[in-house]
């Protein structure tokens, strides 16, 4: 049987990945400083351990019979954009810690396949109107924040580390994940959550506020279709940095509006001043596309199924 460990299991993105694996038939053990807040783990084994200490790393990537095949590294003290501007100095020092301790350690463990979630983020800000960058153009770097500085960061130790080792290493460059069991509520949510959480409180006929001017071009990406492209891209044979999102690009105004139609309520928005990021995103997908991944859930489908679940968690919230 094959064994897998995933870091940073008690989060969003994590749960979903041990769920997956373990649909597969994978031995998995889960690893978080925290559990999961919203589904009980169905890991294995899951070990409550703060990554950014080496030697709990070492206690996570040990063992009986030899090193893990895979080893999936999602562990990030991370947010929305609400956190990571905040946030620099934490996002910075607890991150390349994990990041420096979590990938000498698989490479010194003989760990076969190494994973790493990277983001979109370290690109430079873009127009609205510009055509598909790819992975090649994120160098010379212009990162808008402190967050996707230290993705590219780890993304070179992972790069240096699989050519010192005999360890496959695989990189994805995430674009927004959205969907069920992820933060919805406390300052970390992302936009997905946060709209559907704030028209789900709402009254209908009531007025919501947004950050920005609702013009910000982003890909919004379900969950599922993100942990089949982090599994199918872990199995590959593609080295460096690859983006891993859909090809439906949408505006904020686009993603309130989808939210809205998923609530059946009349809300007006009311656009205010807040932390936006950048103005547009436009990546090229032709590599992860050559693995034949494509997403399956489309945006409307996705804030479907999201609404529903964050709406039940703000009604058992209210109760
Ligand atoms: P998440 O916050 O839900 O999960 C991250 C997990 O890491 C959390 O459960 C957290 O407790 C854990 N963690 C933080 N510090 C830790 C430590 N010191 N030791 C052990 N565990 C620790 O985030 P997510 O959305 O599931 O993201 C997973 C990964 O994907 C992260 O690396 C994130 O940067 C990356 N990513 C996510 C998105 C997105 O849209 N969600 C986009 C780009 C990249």
């Amino acid at each position: 049987m094959k064994r897998a460990l995933v870091c940073g299991a008690g989060g969003f993105i994590g749960g979903h990945l041990v769920q997956k694996l373990k649909r597969e038939g994978y031995w998995v053990r889960g690893v978080d400083i925290t559990p999961h807040e919203f589904a009980p783990t169905q890991a294995d084994e899951f070990l409550l351990q703060d990554l950014r200490e080496l030697e709990n790393c070492r206690r996570a990537l040990t063992v009986p019979g030899g090193a893990f095949d895979e080893v999936y590294q999602l562990a990030a003290d991370m947010g929305g954009m609400g956190f990571i501007s905040v946030a620099e100095c934490e996002v910075l020092h607890n991150n390349a810690l994990i990041n420096i301790h979590m990938t000498h350690t698989a490479a010194e463990t003989g760990v076969a396949r190494y994973f790493f979630s990277s983001s979109v983020c370290i690109y430079r800000d873009m127009q609205p109107d510009e055509p598909p960058v790819t992975e090649d153009d994120a160098i010379p770097a212009n990162p808008d924040n402190e967050y996707g500085w230290e993705k590219l960061y780890a993304e070179r130790v992972a790069m240096a580390y699989g050519r010192r080792y005999p360890m496959q290493v695989r990189i994805a460059r995430f674009e927004n994940c959205y969907g069920p069991e992820g933060t919805w509520t406390g300052g970390r949510e992302k936009a997905p959550a946060a709209l559907c959480r704030k028209i789900a409180e709402a009254d209908d006929g009531g007025t919501i506020e947004v950050w920005g001017d609702g013009t910000a071009i982003r890909v919004f990406t379900y969950v599922e279709d993100l942990v089949d492209g982090i599994v199918a891209l872990m199995r590959s044979d593609l080295d460096g940095p690859v983006n891993l999102g859909s090809e439906e690009r949408a505006t904020v105004a686009d993603l309130v509006q989808t939210v809205i139609e998923a609530s059946g309520k009349r809300m007006t928005v009311k656009y205010v001043p807040g932390p936006v990021g950048v103005h547009a995103r436009n990546f090229s997908k032709a590599r992860i596309a050559s693995l034949g991944w494509k997403p399956r859930v489309s945006l409307r489908e996705g804030i479907a199924r999201t609404y529903l679940w964050i709406e039940a968690q703000v009604m058992a919230a209210q109760s």
